[in-house]
């Protein structure tokens, strides 16, 4: 692969850095903090479709920019370098959109992709159940078809950033006598309709990023449902395959290893050696061994080809490699690597990240689900074995 960008893709990168300095400016960090917290700002979302960025590789008879995948890959790339605000949009640009654009009709295509496009709807993904999260065909969610209506009832767990979106992106389970994989179908369910509960799920930190949701007794209307009944389970094959370089994980592994680095540099730090030094060294080329992975994914993708365990291997050397450095920061920040969300953080030599106190204590603990969500290490290890190297099931 050719792993220069071209002159026009350049130009791209630097129209999208200025985007970025003229809209993330200190005010609003500060006016972040005060309202949504840093991950979901619908401002945000909506400045950037604007500008004509948050869609950028859809056709523009969708809203889209029109451009290629590797466009949209440098659009994230320098978005996530700098930890701009993507989650009131991510999902239903980068997943929703594609799904709704490949399998879904035409009333679906004008009600939902316009404002999609606009940064105006969001997403939530509905897969995982407390019995169902590696095993996604295990689903047991129930919706029974009465009439123009579905009614749904179950329980989905972990699921991100419900508590915030309009819609929740559901497998539900619409055959139980068929084999597990063909009795599942894809809906669109609105989170505000009666009978769905959403109950936070607060992480290690103490912080609400995920939920359990509730269905109980739902009428859901059958033209919610994207794609054919009972075929639910390639829909969201494809959902999952849409955004596939994770180039946001590679420009957070990015900025991960500047703050560590920085630490390291500080003379208040302390606890610098030549040990940590020489470790610091090795994440950088595994960094860079990581986004070079990174890049071969979305060259692929331009070329019109589908890459598949190459994902794997990307994912899970990313999350592992984002741990590492973490669990080094720590060490770096010795015992004030202890802290989080600290006031202290900065005057200790600690790296406390943009328009909030986290410290590398926070950094550390929120790397820990990287080997989780989107499909665990053991996962991502059996498709390499078996895709990649060929081996046998065991
Ligand atoms: C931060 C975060 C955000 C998430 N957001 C969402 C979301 O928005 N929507 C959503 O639907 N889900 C979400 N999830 C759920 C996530 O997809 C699941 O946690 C994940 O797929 C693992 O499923 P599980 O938790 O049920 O674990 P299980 O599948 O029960 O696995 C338990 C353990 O067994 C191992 N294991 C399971 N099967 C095998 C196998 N065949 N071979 C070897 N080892 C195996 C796993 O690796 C793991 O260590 C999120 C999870 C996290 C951590």
């Amino acid at each position: 692969m050719d792993f220069r960008f071209t002159d026009e893709q350049e130009t791209f990168r630097s129209d999208v850095k200025k985007f970025i300095e003229t809209t993330l400016t200190e005010d609003f960090w500060r006016s972040q903090e005060a309202s949504e917290g840093e991950r979901s700002s619908p401002k945000f979302s909506q400045m950037a479709a604007e500008a004509g960025w948050l869609a950028v590789a859809w056709p523009e008879q969708y809203g889209g920019a029109g451009l290629s995948y590797t466009e949209q890959m440098i659009y994230m790339e320098e978005m996530a370098e700098v930890g701009a605000p993507q989650e009131h949009h991510r999902r239903a640009v980068q997943q929703v959109g594609p799904s709704i654009i490949l399998f879904g009709n035409e009333d679906q295509k004008t009600e939902y992709l316009p404002q999609i496009a606009k940064g105006e709807l969001s997403f939530a993904m509905g897969l995982s159940e407390p019995d169902a999260g590696s095993d996604l065909a295990a689903a047991n969610t129930r919706a029974v078809k009465d009439g123009d209506f579905y009614t749904v009832n179950g329980q989905k767990k972990w699921t991100s950033g419900a508590h915030y979106s309009d819609f929740l992106w559901t497998v539900v389970r619409t055959d139980p006598n068929a084999p597990k994989h063909r009795g599942l179908s894809m809906l669109i369910i609105p989170l505000d309709a009666e009978g769905v509960t959403v109950e936070p799920i607060l992480d290690m930190q103490g912080e609400h990023h995920f939920n359990k949701v509730h269905f109980e007794d739902v009428k859901v209307p059958t033209k919610n449902i994207v794609g054919e009944e009972n075929r639910g389970w390639y829909v969201n094959a494809s959902t999952m395959d849409f955004e596939r370089s994770g180039i946001a994980r590679i420009a957070s592994l990015r900025r991960a290893l500047k703050q560590a680095t920085s630490a390291h540099q500080n003379p208040q730090s302390g606890q610098s050696s030549n040990v940590k030094r020489t470790q610091l060294a090795e994440l950088s080329v595994a960094t860079k061994v990581t986004e070079l992975l990174a890049y071969r994914v979305v060259s692929h993708q331009a070329a019109g080809l589908i890459p598949n365990y190459e994902v794997s291997i990307t994912k899970l050397l990313a999350s592992e490699v984002d741990q590492a450095i973490h669990n080094l920061h720590v060490g770096i920040d010795g015992l004030f690597g202890n802290l989080s969300f600290s006031k202290w953080a900065e005057s200790a030599g600690q790296t406390a990240s943009k328009g909030s106190l986290r410290t590398s204590a926070n950094g550390y603990i929120s790397a820990i689900p990287g080997t989780i969500a989107q499909g665990s290490s053991e996962i991502q290890r059996n498709v390499i074995a078996t895709r990649g190297l060929g081996l046998p099931r065991g």
